[in-house]
């Protein structure tokens, strides 16, 4: 017998943002499974993020409704701020409240340097970035009245280093600090905010003459363990009352689940009280390197206590 209670979400509304396929359906359909309320949003563009299509969001609207659940689709632009709002007040319209948001949408566009132009940073922090800023903010109001929220952003493991998607990477590397110090601000409202790394086959993945994970290098057992349903379970916990987890980033596919952290090395400390010289710093790199020891700070207000201690010392 299970001993662990099921995890559900009755009463609760859910955002998805991106969800009229790949990851984002995954985590709508579990969330609505479970009990929640769901505002399925999608642009429906392409992955680039050409274009509009109200399919996939009404497509994924009626799998749901088919299987007993309750959405509604919405096909607002997140990478605009005037879009973020109307999400969230079509959803408040709908559904009356919001309790969760997932934002998940995201669009790829490969180039690497000097290629990637400011067309291609904009466009790609709009999505990403901002769009993750001003639906979270959007909702902000609603959650901090009821004295409740779950946010959920989406980061990518391209974060430890992705040449051909620069401006990819990079919009995905300040949705961490975004994550980290939000949940920081967001503990006393009630309101809890993670980052989720996911890994499976979707659209962006399946690029053709990308330097990706393609279909064609993977096998039928490979392909089946990087099911987008292989990464909601860690959304739908994330996004669950019960989880009590704040400004964590967890990495989630193929059937693994762990815990990306942000950590520092103990280091070298120069001991004397003249200005340290480079040839120190070359001397010690391997200790500045060493791993062992290592420190992984809750937030910058932990981060300075420990720093004090290093100045008193
Ligand atoms: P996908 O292309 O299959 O799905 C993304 C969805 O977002 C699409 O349906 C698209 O129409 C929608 N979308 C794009 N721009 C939008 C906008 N402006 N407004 C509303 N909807 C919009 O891709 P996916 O792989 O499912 O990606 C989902 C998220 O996961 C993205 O943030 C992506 O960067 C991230 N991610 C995915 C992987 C992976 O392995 N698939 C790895 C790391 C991160």
């Amino acid at each position: 017998m299970n001993a662990t209670p099921d995890f559900r979400f009755d009463g609760r509304v859910a955002i998805v943002t991106g969800a009229g396929r790949g990851l984002g359906r995954a985590h709508a359909l579990l969330l609505a499974e479970r009990g929640a309320k769901v505002v399925v949003n999608d642009l429906g563009g392409t992955k680039e993020g050409d274009g509009s299509d109200s399919g996939p969001a009404n497509d994924v609207v009626q799998e749901i409704t088919a299987a007993g659940g309750v959405a509604v689709a919405d096909t607002n632009n997140v990478g605009t701020e005037a879009g973020c709002h109307a999400l969230v007040e079509g959803a408040v319209g709908a559904f009356g409240r919001i309790d969760i948001v997932v934002n998940n949408a995201g669009i790829s566009r490969f180039a690497t340097f000097p290629e990637a132009d400011a067309e291609n940073l904009e466009r790609t922090l709009d999505v990403h970035l901002r769009g993750t800023w001003h639906t979270t903010r959007a909702a902000w109001p609603y959650m901090v009245e009821q004295g409740y929220g779950r946010v959920i952003t989406t980061t990518s493991t391209g974060m430890f280093g992705l040449a051909d998607n620069l401006a990819y990477a990079t919009a995905k590397g300040a949705l961490i600090g975004f994550t980290r110090s939000l949940a920081v601000e967001a503990a006393s409202h009630g309101i809890l905010v993670n980052c989720i790394a996911p890994n499976a086959i979707t659209r962006p993945s399946t690029a053709a003459g990308k330097p990706n994970i393609t279909t064609r290098q993977l096998d039928e057992a490979r392909i089946q363990a990087m099911q987008t349903g292989l990464v909601s379970p860690m959304v739908a916990y994330l996004a669950h009352e019960d989880c009590k987890v704040n400004g964590e980033i967890l990495v989630a596919g193929a059937h693994r689940f762990a815990r990306w952290l942000l950590a520092v090395t103990p280091g070298y400390r120069s001991p004397g009280a003249e200005v340290p010289t480079v040839e120190e710093i070359a001397e010690h790199w391997d200790e500045i390197n060493d791993e062992s020891g290592y420190y992984v700070p809750a937030n910058l207000h932990d981060w300075a206590s420990t720093f004090m201690a290093h100045l008193n010392a």
